[in-house]
């Protein structure tokens, strides 16, 4: 089953994703944060558009939904408990619901936590993930909606996923999670190395995304809240995962 995958920018640092299955054609955009990107994209490409799979109900994943269903008559697949919030919904699914692209099949993961409703879109056979705001290369969404144990949860779903699955976050913010995770992990020699490799990427004007779910287990510092040297850094017990988790995500929000 031949998967394609195009990465490119959106708005100012979304990551706008077209995933298309060869041998019958189907292509879906991973949410739609504004239309005219990804119809050059898709223009670029020679791809038509027949799938827009949503994570979650934020104006920036969901902004260029109706104008890219209208044009090209795609089905709108979006999580059941925010189908309410998100334009033009045909399909709404929730943890466990398979989701196909032409002959490419995945399942929903349900990751709430950046919103109650957040979902995730696994792809086994094509290796990759996408995660939306839940898991981003080197660091986390923010926590609006559910607790800190419920983004901790989640999380720990999609770091259950094989080490060589793709991950597509919705965002290129690698540059800035690389610096908040060598505060709070300097020790991590494969942390030090990715870091160097991002800030190279980001000066040469290019994408980090898709990052390998083996190099954030080992370097995401909002995936290793079970490091005895992260919990001390955060003077948390290792013994409670969550409370190293939240202190962690609070870190961030002002750092
Ligand atoms: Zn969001």
């Amino acid at each position: 089953m031949p998967a394609e995958l195009h990465v490119f920018t959106c708005l100012s640092d979304n990551i706008g994703v077209l995933f298309r299955d060869a041998s019958t054609g189907a292509c879906a955009s991973i949410d739609a944060p504004e239309a005219p990107p990804i119809i050059a994209a898709l223009d670029e490409k020679g791809w038509k558009l027949t799938d827009i799979l949503v994570t979650h109900r934020h104006g920036d994943h969901v902004g260029g939904v109706e104008e890219l269903k209208r044009r090209y008559k795609a089905r709108v697949v979006a999580p059941a408990q925010e189908a309410g919030s998100i334009p033009a919904v045909d399909v709404a699914v929730k943890e466990g619901d398979k989701v196909l692209v032409g002959s490419l099949s995945g399942k929903v993961i349900a990751t709430p936590g950046h919103t109650a409703g957040h979902i995730a879109y696994y792809f086994e056979g094509a290796k990759a993930l996408f995660a939306g705001d839940t898991l981003f290369a080197l660091g986390c969404g923010r926590v609006f909606e559910g607790s800190h144990g419920d983004m901790w949860q989640s999380l720990q779903k999609l770091a259950a996923l094989p080490d060589d699955t793709r991950l597509y976050c919705g965002h290129e913010y690698t540059l800035a999670n690389a610096r908040f995770a060598l505060a709070v992990d300097p020790g991590n020699a494969s942390l030090k190395l990715r870091a160097a490799v991002v800030e190279g990427t980001r000066a040469d004007g290019r994408l980090t995304i898709p990052s390998m779910m083996g190099e954030e287990k080992t370097t995401n510092p909002f995936l290793r809240a079970t490091d005895p040297a992260i919990a001390r850094r955060v003077g948390k017990e290792v013994s409670d995962p969550v409370a190293v988790f939240t202190a962690l995500r609070e870190w961030k929000n002002r750092f």
